[in-house]
């Protein structure tokens, strides 16, 4: 059982969202600020009848237009999870899109995320654009936000997405960007003292400074401020999120990546990088004592594909597998080149947020609300 700090533990009447979030705010019946959210803010922007289709079907001829003569006319990252496979086989099949296809391998595929993607590529007669992360440098990066004691143990692998994304859309001279991220699975924020922004520089750079010991000289770094300004506004590059357009269900979309592609599920979301099996379903629920569950059963509650009942029945086992907990601690060690004790050590260190380390969070939320009164950003969330 995971205790909270705080003495007083409160769930959501509504959905399974608790005081292990220390941001959440309850009204008088109960009923949490995640849900008060998706009802104002997230649901009448929300479209996915046939206005979403229509707006969706603009958008495809909008991006086809755009590069005509060209290779490619958007670019599509794929991790191998269900979401971006999912958008995949939309982009090809529904939307008859040309996508530069790539993946960023960090060195922590698990094997179903090669096998996933490999048969959606061979299926779909397309090209993989692979970029390798240097192993070095992403051991050294990874190992130093270990040592830093923080919960975002995942920015290593996760800046690395981002930048490789950016990075091919002004190589390739790519406008527009297909994006899985949707409100179907996704709609519940993540607390941020958990889950901190992976484009802070100022915070990469000040805890490699501290921890680092290696030269970062091939890792692909790119800021906020690079990408959302220079990219998007000089540039002139689009991130459109298909999934929003349209009912996207999940257990729909397993079925249909099964039956097609021979693809095969994961027990549980973001588990095709078994680092982040690791970070999600051990590290952060036994250390911090977050279990991310209950964001991902949240959205799933909210959005009408799970009960609460079988979210709070789920909740009561371990996220992880407690027979393979020794294995993959060895395996964690062992690839990051240390010893198991010295993985034990930074579990049982004091622990550290992205507060105790320079940030830009004030720049964030600044910028946050700036693209929200220029409509830019129209569907306004709880920050995190
Ligand atoms: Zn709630």
């Amino acid at each position: 059982m995971i205790m909270n700090d705080k003495s007083h533990h409160q769930t959501c009447t509504n959905c399974v969202m608790d005081t292990s979030d220390p941001s959440i705010k309850f009204d008088g019946n109960g009923v949490c600020d995640h849900c008060q959210d998706f009802k104002n803010n997230v649901k009448p922007n929300w479209q996915t009848d046939n206005r979403g289709r229509q707006e969706l079907t603009r958008i495809v001829e909008r991006i086809k237009a755009s590069a005509r003569g060209k290779d490619f006319d958007c670019l599509l990252g794929i991790s191998g999870g269900v979401d971006s496979s999912y958008m995949l086989h939309l982009a090809v099949k529904e939307f008859g899109l040309r996508p530069l296809v790539f993946h960023v391998d960090g060195g922590w595929n698990s094997e179903l995320a090669v096998h996933n993607i490999n048969v959606m590529i061979d299926k779909l007669g397309l090209d993989l654009y692979t970029e390798v992360i240097n192993w070095e440098e992403m051991k050294d990066f990874q190992l130093a936000f270990f040592k830093s004691g923080v919960p975002h143990l995942d920015i290593p692998q996760d800046h690395a997405f981002i930048a490789t994304l950016y990075h091919f859309a002004d190589k390739y001279n790519i406008k527009y960007i297909l994006n899985g991220g949707n409100f179907s699975t996704e709609c519940v924020q993540y607390p941020m003292k958990y889950y901190y922004y992976g484009t802070d520089m100022a915070q990469i750079n000040d805890i490699t400074k501290r921890f680092g010991t290696v030269k970062m000289e091939t890792y692909p770094f790119s800021s906020i401020f690079r990408h959302k300004i220079y990219l998007k506004y000089i540039r002139g590059i689009h991130v459109v999120k298909p999934l929003n357009y349209m009912p996207y269900y999940k257990d729909e979309a397993l079925a249909l990546l099964e039956k097609e592609y021979r693809w095969k599920p994961y027990p549980q979301k973001h588990f095709e990088s078994r680092f982040t099996r690791f970070y999600e379903g051990y590290w952060l629920p036994e250390r911090f004592g977050f279990d991310p569950r209950r964001v991902m059963f949240s959205s799933l509650i909210l959005t009408g594909q799970m009960t609460s009942e079988d979210a709070l029945e789920k909740l009561k086992q371990p996220a992880y597998n407690l027979d393979r907990i020794e294995e993959d601690f060895n395996f964690i060690a062992i690839k990051l080149g240390i010893s198991r004790e010295e993985l034990q050590g930074y579990f049982n260190m004091p622990k550290k947020y992205y507060w105790d380390y320079k940030n830009q969070q004030n720049v964030f939320r600044l910028g946050a609300k700036a693209l929200h009164w220029l409509g830019v950003e129209k569907v306004k969330k709880r920050k995190k």
